[in-house]
């Protein structure tokens, strides 16, 4: 049986929830019972055809290993930003929904199936996902690439083996979370024991939606979690497909459930959930304060967040400025821009700012921009209208404050000959930045950069700091004494040496300032997972009279 949804035609560029009817003559009593009826059902699936490849999609909520419609039968368009066009209806959660899926979580958790389960066994189930992930990694990437618009370069160099090696990396983990053990207090004995938080809420972004999904995922079952994720409207595929393999491999139900919905409907009602224990969240640092609010407002759930950046990229005099332009043109070039650890502001020593200027424009200027599925492409559409115009939008204002576009600044060709749909933005460099514009102080969030001179180490540190984030920042230079107190220096999260965007799985990364709080990857993120219990042993000690 299939439920039958009405939607009607979106406009472009629109993400509108629509409502069904037939669902909602059911009560929450029987609801249950018809959750597993639908689960078969066709209507929560659907064939897509990704430029001549068929991949099968599923639409549903995944909710204790089973894809099913919304209890409220609402559903939303999710677009193509190459054409605007929409691709699928998926099922969009409300509060209602996000109350099922914590309970189904909070049951897998409290029936001490997953929590107590032999370790090395979460870190088998994570290893057979990235197995199957492996297996199925054509039909992954070109989901990804037609829901976000990246290129297969994109997507299967850089996306595809992170999210792969994040699950490997963390499945090596199960194993190895040992505490501390204290013979130092006389009388006692004092160990400590990493225990798993319980119900973990995760919210994540549209720039990465595969990478992210492990990002979340992994760290939070690895260390005896369960979870409820919600993707972000604008890309809910790739996580979707990830669900139909989480059952595959072997996960108990309800160790990790999916819903696709928005922001201030599902996002917000599982920030504000009174039963879920930590929440997780990667995008804005404006909707990372908002679930901040949330978790005080609610049950004081445990609050990691990697937000924006506007990250420093400085290039001295002595840097071999040929490896410094190509770096920098990878800095804002990777994912479009559409990175919150984007190299966004460029600061060049006055000796070298012409010659280097002059070789950066030239990479950025062939860069090729168009039809992401076309192999020989360097620059997709960016994600969405919303975000399509609020790109452009900053390029007006950098015009309108004053600073010289160097190169760009305008829709791209490809959004013409897509017939003015679709979502290009040309690589647009600006030059006679002054620090107080809106370019040089807000997440453009696109193939944006500004290019400003500096004189001196001292000048161009309190510029780079001169900023309310601190994701990130790196520094091309020879001289390795100046790059280390050029590191130390800059308030990021990140920085790097004669090189940008390189993010490891293995390393620790968030955001200094108003860029985060808490780290993800890395070790670091599982002391975000886990509770530190102390437990003291009297081996002698007589009772304080
Ligand atoms: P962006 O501005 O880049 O789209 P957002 O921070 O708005 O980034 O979105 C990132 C994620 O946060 C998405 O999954 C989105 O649905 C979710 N989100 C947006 N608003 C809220 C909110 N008020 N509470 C919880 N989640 C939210």
């Amino acid at each position: 049986m299939a439920i039958k949804t009405s939607f009607r035609p979106i406009a472009r560029g629109m993400l509108r929830p629509t409502r069904a009817s037939a669902a909602s003559r059911y009560t929450s009593s029987n609801l249950t019972f018809l959750h597993i009826r639908l689960a078969s059902s066709a209507a929560l699936a659907k064939k897509l055809n990704i430029g001549g490849r068929e991949v099968t999609v599923p639409t549903g909520l995944f909710i204790g290993n089973e894809f099913r419609p919304a209890i409220g039968g609402n559903t939303f368009a999710v677009e193509n930003p190459a054409t605007g066009e929409e691709i699928v209806q998926v099922a969009e959660a409300r509060e209602e929904d996000v109350n099922v899926a914590v309970t189904e979580a909070r049951r897998a958790f409290e029936d001490k199936a997953w929590a107590d389960v032999n370790p090395v066994e979460r870190g088998e189930l994570l290893l057979r996902l990235a197995q199957l992930m492996e297996r199925d990694k054509e039909d992954l990437i070109a989901l990804e690439m037609l829901d976000t618009g990246k290129t297969y370069r994109q997507a299967s160099n850089l996306d595809f083996p992170g999210s792969v090696g994040t699950l490997k990396y963390y499945a090596g983990w199960a194993d190895k979370l040992v505490g501390l053990t204290s013979f130092n207090i006389p009388g006692a004995f004092a160990y400590t024991r990493r225990e798993p938080l319980g119900v973990c809420g995760q919210i994540i972004p549209w720039n990465f939606p595969l990478l992210m999904f492990t990002w979340k995922i992994a760290p939070a079952v690895v260390t005896g979690n369960t979870v409820v994720i919600k993707s972000a409207e604008a890309t809910p595929l790739s996580a979707l497909k990830m669900c139909e393999l989480i059952k595959e491999a072997g996960f108990p139900a309800g160790t990790v459930n999916l819903l696709s919905g928005f922001g201030k409907t599902a996002g917000n009602a599982l920030a504000s959930h009174m039963d879920v224990d930590k929440v997780a969240f990667t995008g804005s640092t404006a909707t990372g304060r908002a679930i901040l609010k949330a978790s005080a407002a609610s049950n004081l759930k445990k609050v990691t967040l990697e937000l924006g950046g506007k990250s420093p990229n400085i290039i001295f005099a002595d840097a071999d400025l040929d490896k410094a332009a190509e770096w920098s043109a990878w800095g804002i070039n990777m994912n479009f821009g559409q990175t919150c650890h984007a190299g966004t502001r460029l600061y060049v020593h006055e000796d070298v700012y012409d010659a280097f200027l002059e070789k950066f424009t030239a990479r950025m200027a062939a860069l090729k921009v168009g039809d992401n599925f076309d192999r020989s492409v360097d620059q997709g559409p960016v994600n969405s209208k919303m975000q399509y115009d609020k790109i452009l939008g900053y390029i007006e204002s950098g015009r309108q404050e004053g600073a010289t576009v160097h190169l760009g600044g305008s829709a791209a060709e490809a959004s013409t000959k897509a017939g003015g749909k679709g979502y290009y933005v040309e690589p647009t460099i600006f030059t006679n930045v002054k620090p107080d514009m809106t370019i040089s102080r807000e997440e453009i969030f696109g193939p944006v950069v500004t290019v400003t001179k500096f004189k001196t180490e001292e000048e161009v540190i309190e510029l780079a700091n001169d900023t309310t984030y601190g994701l990130a920042g790196a520094v091309h230079t020879k001289d390795y004494a100046r790059a280390v107190r050029m590191t130390n220096a800059i308030k990021a999260g990140t920085t790097w040496v004669n090189m940008y965007n390189l993010v490891h799985w293995s390393i620790p990364f968030g955001g200094y300032k108003q860029s985060g709080l808490g780290r993800e990857c890395g070790e670091a993120v599982l002391e975000n997972y886990t509770e530190v219990k102390a437990v003291y042993l009297n081996t002698g000690m007589a009772a304080p009279q």
